[in-house]
C-alpha cells in the first residue's frame, strides 16, 4: 500500500472538524491528568522519587553496554534464550522465525509499544499469522482497524456507543448496548478463548533488571499473565533502554508508573518473568531500532529515560485537542515527537512543531525528562537540515533579520501595526493560519517601547 505523507496539522484539522469529541477528547485526558496529580501529592516524596529515577536511568544511559550484556548472561542463564535485533526489520523477522518454528498461524499478544513501532502485526499478516492483541484497548483499536491513539490508553479517541457497534459487528453483542461493563464481560469471553488455544504469547516488557536476568511486565487486566502462562513459547520484545540495573530500583519504577499513568497506586499486575516453565520456551528479543542513535545525540539521549507512563500526552494541550492519531507515529505526544525524528527525520520533521512549549509536559515527567527543551531542540536541528517547509524556513529567515536588528524590528512594527488597521483584511484571511478559530487582537496604537516609555514611573 501506498504510503501517504500527512502532516499533524493537517491530521489535526480532520480531528477538529467535530467539536464535541474535541471537547470530550480533552476533559478525558484531563480529567486523567488530574487524577495523576492527586495521586502525586499524595505522596511527599514524589520529587526525590522522580529525582531518584532520573539518576537511575541516568546512570543506566552512561553505561548501557554493560547492563546489557550483564542482563543477557543472567537471562541466559535463567534458562532464556535472547536474541538481538538491529532494527525493526530485524526484530520481526526473529519473531517470524519463531513463530514458523511452531508452525503457528494466531497467536495472542499483550501490548507492546514496541511492536507497534516495528510494525509486526502488518508484517505477520503478509506472511499469514494472525496476531490478536488481548489488551482491551488494543483488541477495539485492532477490531477497527486503526493504530493505537495513546501509549496507556489506546482506544481513548472512542466513545463507548462506538465501541458497542464494533462489538456488535465483530463479537455478536445485541446491537445498542454500550454497558461498559457488559462490554468488558464480553471482550473477556472472547479473549479467553484466544488465550486457551494460542501456544505462542507475545508480551512487551516495562522493566529488565540488569541484576537478576528477570523482566516485569505492568498491566491492568492481567493479560500479559494469561497469555505468558498458557502459552508453550513466550517471545518477550522490548526496547534497549528498558534495562534497570538491580532488583531494589523496581520499587522506585514501579511507585511512579502507574500514579503517572493513570492515577493509580500501582498497576493491578506487576508481573515478574525469570525463567520459562518446565517444557515452556523463553525468548527475548532486544531492539535497538534507533536507540544506540539517540544515545550519541546528546541533546536527546534523555529521551530514552522515557517509562511510557503517558503523562506527557495527558497533559499536552497541543495532544488533547489533536488527538494521538495526528502525530502519524506509534507513539504521540510531546515524548513521541522527541522520538520519531530520531528514527526518520524527513518523515518526522513536523511534529517537533506540534507543541505550544508550555513545560507542562517536562513538570510531570516522572523521570524529569526535559521534553519542552528538547522538541525546541529538535526545533533547529531540523531547521539546519533543511526538514522545515519552505514557507517556515522563508518565514523564519525573514523573522531571524527582523528581530536581530532593533531598527528594523521598530520599522516593521510599526509598518505591520499601520496595515493591520487600515487594511485589516490583509491578515485577517484564510490564508493565514493563526486567524482559522480565533479573532486576531485590535492592533495597539503603540508599540510596547513606546508605552513603556511613556509610563515608566
Ligand atoms: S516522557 Fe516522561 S511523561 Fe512522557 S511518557 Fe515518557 S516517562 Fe511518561
Amino acid at each position: 500500500m501506498e504510503h501517504k505523507h500527512q502532516e499533524h496539522a493537517a491530521l489535526a484539522d480532520t480531528f477538529n472538524a467535530n467539536e464535541p469529541r474535541v471537547n470530550w477528547h480533552d476533559e478525558t485526558l484531563w480529567w486523567v491528568r488530574q487524577k495523576r496529580d492527586r495521586m502525586a501529592w499524595s505522596l511527599p516524596e514524589w520529587e526525590e522519587l522522580r529525582e531518584a529515577a532520573s539518576r537511575i536511568k541516568h546512570n543506566v544511559l552512561g553505561n548501557l553496554h554493560d547492563y546489557l550484556l550483564e542482563f543477557e548472561k543472567n537471562a541466559v542463564a535463567n534458562g532464556a534464550v535472547v536474541h538481538w535485533a538491529a532494527d525493526a526489520a530485524e526484530h520481526n523477522k526473529i519473531v517470524l522465525q519463531l513463530l514458523q518454528e511452531q508452525g503457528v498461524k494466531r497467536m495472542v499478544k499483550s501490548k507492546s509499544m514496541l511492536t507497534e513501532e516495528c510494525h509486526l502485526n502488518p508484517y505477520l499478516a503478509e506472511h499469514g499469522i494472525e496476531v490478536v492483541d488481548t489488551d482491551l484497548g488494543e483488541r477495539i483499536v485492532q477490531l477497527a482497524k486503526e493504530p493505537p491513539s495513546h501509549i496507556v490508553l489506546p482506544c481513548i479517541h472512542k466513545k463507548k456507543e462506538e465501541i458497542g457497534e464494533l462489538f456488535h459487528e465483530h463479537l455478536g453483542t445485541p446491537a445498542g448496548n454500550a454497558d461498559p461493563k457488559f462490554l468488558t464481560a464480553a471482550a473477556r469471553q472472547h479473549l479467553r478463548k484466544e488465550f486457551i488455544q494460542s501456544r505462542v504469547a507475545i508480551t512487551g516488557v516495562n522493566f529488565a533488571v540488569a541484576e537478576t536476568g528477570e523482566m516485569v511486565v505492568c498491566t491492568n487486566e492481567g493479560n500479559a499473565d494469561m497469555g505468558a502462562h498458557l502459552a508453550d513459547v513466550h517471545i518477550a520484545c522490548m526496547g534497549l533502554e528498558k534495562i534497570i540495573p538491580q532488583r531494589k530500583h523496581l520499587g522506585v519504577f514501579l511507585r511512579l508508573l502507574a500514579r503517572s499513568a493513570t492515577g493509580q497506586p500501582i498497576t493491578t499486575y506487576s508481573s515478574h518473568f525469570r525463567k520459562p516453565k518446565a517444557g515452556q520456551q523463553l525468548h527475548i528479543v532486544l531492539v535497538d531500532n534507533g536507540r544506540s542513535r539517540q544515545l550519541g545525540r546528546e541533546d536527546f539521549r534523555n529521551s530514552l529515560k522515557c517509562i511510557r507512563c503517558g503523562a506527557c500526552m495527558n497533559t499536552c494541550p497541543v495532544y488533547r485537542r489533536s488527538g494521538g492519531h495526528s502525530y502519524h507515529n506509534a507513539i504521540a505526544g510531546p515524548i513521541g515527537s522527541i522520538l520519531a525524528p530520531n528514527l526518520d527525520m524527513k518523515e518526522y520533521a513536523d511534529l517537533p512543531f506540534a507543541s505550544t512549549l508550555c513545560g507542562s509536559c517536562s513538570n510531570v515527567c516522572p523521570v524529569k525528562i526535559d521534553i519542552h527543551q528538547q522538541l525546541y531542540k529538535w526545533r533547529q536541528v531540523i531547521t539546519k537540515e533543511g526538514y522545515t517547509g519552505k514557507t517556515k524556513a522563508a518565514g523564519m529567515h525573514a523573522m531571524n533579520i527582523v528581530l536581530s536588528k532593533p531598527g528594523l524590528y521598530k520599522t516593521a512594527g510599526g509598518v505591520g501595526r499601520w496595515v493591520m488597521r487600515t487594511f485589516p483584511a490583509v491578515v485577517n484571511n484564510g490564508m493565514n493560519p493563526w486567524y482559522k478559530q480565533r479573532e486576531m487582537p485590535a492592533p495597539p496604537k503603540d508599540s510596547f517601547a513606546d508605552w513603556y516609555k511613556k509610563n515608566r514611573k
